[in-house]
């Protein structure tokens, strides 16, 4: 049984219980109602190496503090569960915040807001923290007078160096996006450019998430494209930048720029995905949170999941009982892909009789033009 929520210090009975030497760190975002310091009892319960929380409600701009005696109880319950509040707790910013907002009024309040977590962190005596980085929403910049497709990295990189000089550890974990609308750090060049702003590059991480990387056209789901991404992430970013990873399937098809998070195995990912990111060095240590969508109970979903990870690790492709497993997920998401897959194809169609309608406009006027010119000719003639 889960414990009570709302009581302090209610005694956690663990329903699956926590790899504690796992060298791969899985976990997931679990809730918070009731208190700040029932994420680390819900993180226990599931069996979490790491997890994620939000440190006040992310769909509100001002929430009240963090109280003294919260913080306390925080702390000594990561204690007595022993998650080092240092590195094994990644809490998640609010929605709202937008540090690539062109609007120098919309950009302050984001900011007030990103600054009110990250002391929320140091409170708490967590590390980390990570955020979504935002959108140009596809405004000019009200600083910038020439025309510069990069300021909505800027924005973000001098909201990053004035936050790191008004706190005093926390690590600030920029996400990956899905490369849709205008939002920033869909592709690892944003990140590349990000990374030669910062003043105290220490200071600041990167966060992958599997299904953004997906829908932004990283194709992850086999071993050649895992390879190439990683391989372009060291080149560009810097293994070293690396802070954690999100770990969701995806429900949209590689590069249909949507934010569609599926369980595991289910999605055009496929848990070929999760396997070999399960067995890839190069990830251990760091937060491996899972976002997927919630079936059932959330004490049994995540915790079933984080299972089926840790029952990934050492595992090859050829195991007869990978591949059932496999099967077995795939099947219970098909219809969701076929859904997503004819959404995807529409769009597509949609996007390309609009560009040939635009292509042949012009040829219209063009040919236009010509024919007039032609007319002019023979009455000047
Ligand atoms: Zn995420
Ligand atoms: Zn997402």
């Amino acid at each position: 049984m889960p414990p009570k929520k709302s009581k302090k210090n209610a005694i956690a009975v663990p329903s699956f219980e926590r790899a504690i030497n796992s060298k791969m760190r899985f976990g997931a975002h679990v809730g918070m109602a009731g208190g700040v310091y029932n994420a680390v009892t819900n993180a226990i319960t599931l069996g979490c190496n790491t997890f994620a929380l939000f440190l006040k409600s992310p769909r509100r701009w001002e929430s009240p503090p963090i109280t003294d005696e919260d913080a306390k109880t925080f702390k000594d319950l990561c204690e007595k569960y022993k998650y080092n509040p240092r590195t094994d707790i990644l809490p998640h910013g609010s929605y709202f915040i937008n540090m690539a907002n062109p609007d120098d009024e919309k950009w302050k309040k984001s900011f007030d807001c990103l600054l009110d977590d990250l002391k929320r962190c140091e409170k708490l005596n967590i590390g980390l923290y990570n955020f979504h980085p935002g959108s140009t929403l596809g405004l000019a910049d009200t600083k910038d007078t020439a025309k510069d497709e990069n300021a909505g990295v800027r924005r973000l990189a001098d909201g990053l160096n004035t936050a790191i000089k008004e706190t005093n550890f926390v690590r600030i974990v920029v996400e990956n996006m899905a490369g849709h609308g205008n939002y920033v750090c869909g592709n690892l060049d944003d990140f590349n450019l990000l990374f030669t702003l910062l003043d105290d590059p220490k200071r600041v991480g990167v966060c992958i998430d599997t299904c953004h990387s997906f829908a932004a056209g990283y194709d992850l789901s086999n071993e050649n494209g895992w390879n190439k991404f990683w391989t372009e992430f060291e080149e560009k970013v810097g293994i070293e930048n690396l802070a954690s990873l999100h770990v969701n399937d995806s429900m949209a098809p590689l590069g249909a720029n949507r934010d569609l998070h599926q369980k595991l195995g289910q999605g055009f990912l496929t848990l070929e995905c999760f396997r070999l990111l399960a067995n890839d060095k190069r990830l251990e240590g760091i937060p491996l949170i899972l976002e997927t969508p919630i079936e059932g109970k959330e004490e049994t979903s995540y915790g079933e999941e984080i299972k089926l990870l840790e029952w990934l690790v050492g595992r090859k492709k050829d195991d007869p009982e990978f591949i059932a497993k496999s099967e077995e997920l795939q099947k219970l998401g098909l219809k969701i892909r076929e859904e997503q897959a004819s959404k995807f194809e529409k769009k597509k169609t949609t996007k390309r009789k609009a560009e040939e309608k635009a292509e042949s406009k012009k040829t219209d006027i063009s040919s236009m033009f010509k024919k007039a010119k032609r007319v002019k000719k023979e009455e000047d003639e």
